[in-house]
């Protein structure tokens, strides 16, 4: 491979919703882009449930007609169901949100990755699957030149660009690397899901409707009808609490059906198909979302705890945003980390509201019905973050908010790592 083959406007370390997404807008806007993706298209990913606003990152790289036409499963509301098994009113989008993006979907990851990955390629990008990166390259200035990847069959590679995005997902190669994965110790949750064949759905409207279903301790279940009437059910908690008197993913998660009267009787008409999945670590931001031609984005910046499907939402965002300033820091010829400031500040502000919204969730006192009673003005805020809407002010939202619980403090980090010349000259 000569130097002319191997060098592109951008390179994309991961090619799962964030990586994909970035890849077609920089394509679309005629970028010579190239995404290294250490799997082969389709695989497993967990994170099904879609929220409204996933549609205009989509609209955006054209994939609404074909997620349209596909099998996934119309997610139209969320409900939330109590310990005792009582069912609150569901909260439909549609009667907040006057727009098609009011219904979102259930999709099966395996093929919701793969339909994005292949719109990339659609749209111009230069994708290799089974290609893992294994280091960013520097030149002496230590700006972000290139990486080194590996094929699955043991080639090493070496790609060249002025602009690498990291979208990587919870690998996050560069925040394990530089050790800048900085974890939100108060969410620190564990998660354990499986499949169900079979098991209740409502009929109609409902039928798509994310179910989020109490038990003890503040930890709940997700209910998720998916295609080919499979339901993903998880359930999400302290770690003391899952583990209290057993390890054993199964006893723990059927310990668990039995806290929640609605899960129990939904599961017990259905058959478990799958293995159990856990997975902790939950919660985390990077230092920086930027360095010297490097820009992080989804997962690979940041996680929050998944109790209101923000993930694909953000990643999405993230990845259309970002790709957005590396175009833009393509024509002005400036790949320095500075390019990513407005980035990093609208991203932060997003997952601000979200970690606030989410820190109040799990506190024992507080309870979102009690907040609306209380303050009826606010509850279009609260209808905004729930839709995805987050990029604007909410100060209101969360001074009533903060009158019920003590919500975090902002966290100080998450910005572009300037350098010397960019700090003394901002
Ligand atoms: C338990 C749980 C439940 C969740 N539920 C939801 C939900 O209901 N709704 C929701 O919106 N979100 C949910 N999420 C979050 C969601 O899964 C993520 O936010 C989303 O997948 C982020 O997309 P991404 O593109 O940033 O990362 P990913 O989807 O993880 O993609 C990263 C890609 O990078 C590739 N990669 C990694 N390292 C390398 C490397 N070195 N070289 C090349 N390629 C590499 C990986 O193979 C992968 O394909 C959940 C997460 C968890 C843990």
């Amino acid at each position: 491979m000569n130097r002319s083959d191997n060098q592109y406007d951008v390179i994309i370390m991961g090619g799962g919703p964030a990586g994909a997404t970035a890849a077609a807008v920089l394509a679309m806007h005629g970028r010579r882009t190239l995404v290294l993706e250490k799997e082969k298209f389709p695989r497993y990913h967990i994170g099904e449930s879609m929220m409204p606003y996933c549609y205009f990152p989509l609209e955006r790289i054209g994939l609404i007609d074909k997620i349209c036409a596909s099998h996934f499963v119309k997610k139209y509301s969320v409900q939330f169901v109590s310990r005792t098994g009582k069912v609150s009113q569901p909260f439909y989008f549609f009667q907040h949100f006057d727009h098609p993006a009011s219904m979102t979907w259930q999709v099966l990851r395996s093929e919701f990755d793969l339909m994005l990955l292949e719109n990339a390629r659609e749209k111009g990008a230069e994708v290799r699957e089974e290609t893992k990166v294994k280091e960013t390259l520097k030149d002496d200035r230590g700006y972000v030149i290139g990486v080194k990847a590996e094929t699955k069959t043991g080639e090493e590679l070496t790609f060249h660009a002025p602009i690498t995005m990291d979208a990587t997902g919870r690998d996050a190669l560069t925040l394990a690397r530089n050790g800048w994965r900085v974890m939100d110790r108060r969410l620190k949750k564990i998660a354990l899901w499986t499949y169900y064949k079979g098991a209740f759905r409502d009929p109609g409207l409902d039928e798509g409707a994310t179910t989020i279903a109490y038990i003890p301790e503040k930890g709940w279940f997700w209910y998720i009808p998916l295609p080919n009437d499979i339901v993903g059910v998880g359930v999400v908690a302290e770690k003391d609490y899952l583990y209290r008197d057993t390890r054993d993913p199964h006893e723990i998660f059927q310990r668990e059906i039995r806290e929640n009267p609605w899960i129990e009787s939904r599961l017990k008409v259905g058959e478990r198909v799958d293995r159990y999945y856990v997975t902790g670590e939950f919660s985390y931001r990077g230092l920086h979302c930027a360095a010297d031609g490097l820009v992080l984005i989804g997962d690979a910046f940041a996680f929050l705890d998944p109790v209101f499907s923000s993930g694909l939402f953000l990643a999405l965002w993230s990845g259309e945003k970002a790709a957005d300033a590396v175009h833009a820091a393509l024509d002005a010829g400036d790949y320095s980390a500075a390019r990513f400031r407005d980035y990093s500040e609208m991203m932060i502000s997003g997952i601000e509201a979200m970690r606030k919204l989410i820190y109040a969730f799990y506190d024992q006192d507080f309870n979102f019905r009690e907040l609306v009673m209380k303050y009826p003005e606010i509850k279009g805020d609260l209808t905004d973050c729930l839709l995805g809407d987050l990029f604007r002010d909410f100060t209101r939202l969360f001074t009533a908010v903060g009158e019920f619980v003590e919500l975090p403090d902002p966290l100080p980090h998450g910005r572009p790592l300037l350098s010397e010349l960019c700090v003394s000259s901002s």
